[in-house]
Order: C-alpha cells, then structure tokens, then sequence
C-alpha cells in the first residue's frame, strides 16, 4: 500500500520522534548534574567522631582519670583527706573517690599522717603490694619530713625514707584544696609519662 505522506500519516511520527528527543534531551540535561558525593555524610560522622592521638596520650588519660587510692591514713592528717572525698570537694571528678582497702586494687598512696617506725613495715608492705604503675603523695608535714614529731626517736622522718614520693603537699594538715591541687600535679605528671617503650 502507498502511502500519500501529504495526508499528514507521517506528521505523528515526526511529532514522536521531536517528543521522544525532547524527553531524551531533558533527561540528558538532568543527568549531567554532579553526583552528590555519596560519602559526604562520613566526613562528617568522621569530623564528630574521630580523634587521632597517641596510644600513650590514651592509657594516660585512662589512668589518671581513675586513680584508686589505698587505705593508708596513719594520723590527723586523714580527716582533711576525708573532707577532701566528701562532696563539696568532690574527688569522684578524678574517678578516685573508691578508696581501696586491698593495696592490689589501688595506684596512688595519699600519706595522710605521721608514720611511726613501728608502723613504716607495714606501710612499705603495702606500697609494695600496690598494682604497677604507682604513685605516692606526701600529705603534711610529717608525710614530708616527720613535721612536729621530727625529732622524736619513733616517727620516721618523712615517707621518701621508705618509698619513692611524686608530689609534696606541705601543711599541717593541708586543706582539701591543697590536696588537689597536689592531685591535679600529679595528674600533669602522668599526662607526661610514658607507657610505650620501643
Ligand atoms: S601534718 Fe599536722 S595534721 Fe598532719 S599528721 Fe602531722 S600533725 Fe597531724
């Protein structure tokens, strides 16, 4: 059959094929849009989440954010060390207000009190049974030197005659904000030491 393509038979499939480039041509130009970079969204979530440090800088943190001191308050001294765990000075900031009364679960030796030579045995005995790392501060004047007592025949004259001491913090007694801020020295001490060794 002939065709008369004055009838206008072929004008629809003209008309299609302008639709269908039409369509084409649209769907190409939405298509040369830039893809959204699909991980866009982790760099965010990695910017929030992320922090690059040191294994040292870490096990730093962690220790001096949950130092557990040991039971060991021979004398008056103890009572400012008392206060100091109480909640107006509030030591649980430190992660340290569980006192430990077995020396294997504790790191930190708060000398509050004049040592007597009859009881420096047993104070060595527990610093020595302490878990390692460790560390002592010497509370007043007799953790540091005997204080008053210094010349007496049966106060040992300061606690470094037996034990290796990190922080001094003089007073008799020191107050609670003396105490931590002998801590917080302590604290800048360990953010300084090192775990790794190569
Ligand atoms: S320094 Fe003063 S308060 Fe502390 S144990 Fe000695 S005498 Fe007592």
């Amino acid at each position: 059959m002939e065709i008369d393509m004055t009838q206008g038979y072929s004008y629809p499939f003209i008309e299609q094929d302008r639709m269908e480039g039409e369509a084409i041509e649209a769907l190409k130009a939405s298509s040369q849009q830039s893809i959204p970079d699909a991980d866009r969204w982790l760099d965010e979530e990695l910017k929030r989440n992320i922090v690059l440090t040191s294994i040292d800088s870490v096990i730093s943190w962690a220790r001096r954010s949950s130092l557990w001191p040991a039971i060991c308050f021979p004398a008056c001294c103890a009572f400012e060390l008392i206060a100091a765990n109480a909640s107006r000075f509030d030591l649980s900031r430190f992660g340290m207000e569980i006192l430990r009364a077995s020396p294997r679960q504790a790191d930190l030796m708060i000398t509050a009190g004049t040592l007597t030579w009859k009881m420096a045995p047993q104070v060595k005995r527990i610093y020595e049974q302490m878990a390692e790392p460790k560390w002592v501060i010497a509370m007043g004047a007799c953790g540091i030197s005997g204080g008053i007592f210094r010349s007496s025949y049966n106060v040992v004259p300061g606690y470094n005659r037996l034990i290796p001491v990190d922080v001094y913090v003089p007073g008799c007694p020191p107050r609670p904000e003396a105490l931590l801020y002998g801590i917080e020295m302590l604290r800048n001490k360990m953010s300084k030491s090192s775990t790794i060794v190569i």
